[in-house]
Parts: C-alpha cells; structure tokens; sequence
C-alpha cells in the first residue's frame, strides 16, 4: 500500500481572497499521513506558492504549454513559468481540455514531456466517456491516452509523475462508479504498465477522480491499486476537503 494523494482542481473558480483562505485552513488542520496539492487557477499560482511554501501542500497548474523555452505563443504558460512562480506540479490531459479544447493524446503527451523537462511532476488524467463505457470501448480508450505519452516519455516518469483515471461521466456529475468497477479499471492500467515494463510498472501512483467525496472517499480508498484521489467539486471548501484527507490519512501504510 503506497501512501495516499489527494489533489484538489479548483478549475476556473475562487478569488485571490478565497484561494488564500482555503489554503490556510488547510495547511492549518490537515492531517500529516497524506500528500495534498492543489491546482489553482494560474493568477493565484505563485502568491499561493509563495504564501504557503512551508505549507507542505504542493502547488500547480492546471494545464501547460506543449512549447518548449519561449515563443510567439499567446495565452499559453510554459513548464518552465510555472516552476519559476513555485509550481512543482501540472494538470495534463484534463477531460476539459481534451473536451473543449480539442487536445488530442498527441499533443497531452507533448505536454506532458515539457512538464518533465521543466522539472515539474505531471498528473496525467485518462478517462472514457459515457457514449465509450457503453460501447465497451473504456479500456482501449484508456490504453491509447496512455500509450501515446508511454512512446514519448517512457516509463521512468512515471516513478513520480501520477495516473489520475477519470471517468469523464463520473466527471461533476455525483456519478460514481462502483469499487468493482473502478478497481477493474485501475488494475487495467497497472496491467498495462506491467505488461510494457515489467515490475517498474508497480511503482506508479494511480489516483481516482470523478464525484470524490467525504461520504464515498474511505470506500474508494479501500479499493486496491487506489493510491489517493483527483477531487474538483469538493476541494473548494475547506469543509469538503478535509473529510477527503482524513479518509485517505486513514488508509495510511503503517510506518
Ligand atoms: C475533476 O475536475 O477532475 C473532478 C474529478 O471533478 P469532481 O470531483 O467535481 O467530479
């Protein structure tokens, strides 16, 4: 059992006051036997970072430039902008870039390289849509996103970079599946990591995202190959957030 990683997307949602806020109280109460990071919005990242860097609490963004170095490239923020302004972490592949932002698995996987480059840890999120799952299609949707960033980054990445399996209808929506199936999902992946590397493939850390909360967190933390969660909706309120980390605290590997 690998210790548990609870990271909060907030998406496009706070305030400078709000964000400052919520990181306070939960540096301030959080259990220690768990990682917590959060994704900001990209104004708030580097005062947060900055505020807070004895927090303990990991910052990043909650997407990235495939760009490398600089470039006439407008609107977009590089792997590197990010570690300069404290981030340690990235997004790649969120269900809401590749849904309305078009990103194809190609060009995740590209950013998903800049991130390492840069020296940031990505969390690569995979997941099948509803109209997929129905058509039996979900694990071969979940190979594909993670083939195309295993043929340009390789496996070593991965021993600290981070899976978040997603699904996307799971997404926002108080939709969960069930411990079995996402049991069967994250075994998928860890078969798959296996199955191209061998061994190694037992060190990378799978999150669950998709309706995480205070009431569901401890069921979904007992499923194996769960090694901590990717929580939207609940990780805007410190009261929604906490119950999340002190479930997966809970589920901490004895020392
Ligand atoms: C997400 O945004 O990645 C997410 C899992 O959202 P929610 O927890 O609100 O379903």
């Amino acid at each position: 059992m690998r210790r548990k990683l609870i990271a909060g997307n907030w998406k496009m949602h706070g305030s400078r006051s709000m964000a400052d806020a919520l990181v306070g109280e939960i540096a301030a109460q959080r259990p220690q036997d768990a990682d917590v990071l959060v994704f900001p919005p990209f104004p708030y990242l580097a005062s947060l970072a900055a505020r807070h860097a004895a927090s303990g609490i990991g910052f990043g963004g909650q997407d990235v430039s495939a760009h490398q170095g600089q470039g006439a490239y407008t609107g977009e923020v590089s792997a590197a902008m990010l570690a300069d302004v404290g981030a340690q972490w990235v997004l790649v592949g969120h269900s809401e870039r590749r849904q309305y932002h078009h990103e194809s698995d190609e060009l995740v996987a590209l950013k998903f390289a800049a991130a390492c480059a840069a020296g940031l840890t990505p969390v690569l999120c995979v997941g099948e849509t509803l109209q997929e799952r129905d058509t039996g299609q979900t694990e071969k949707v979940l190979a594909r996103q993670l083939d195309a960033v295993l043929a340009i980054s390789g496996i070593a990445p991965f021993y600290t970079a981070v899976i978040a399996y997603e699904p996307v209808w799971a997404i926002g929506t108080g939709k969960v599946p069930t411990s079995q199936e996402i049991g069967d999902m994250h075994g998928a992946v860890r078969h798959r990591l296996i199955a191209r590397y061998g061994q190694e493939g037992e060190k990378v850390r799978i999150l669950y995202g998709g309706s995480v909360k205070g009431s569901n967190a401890a069921e979904i933390f007992a499923v194996p190959d769960v090694d901590g969660a990717l929580v939207g909706g609940a990780s805007l309120t410190a009261a929604d957030f906490l119950p999340i980390i002190e479930a997966a605290a809970a589920n901490a590997p004895a020392e």
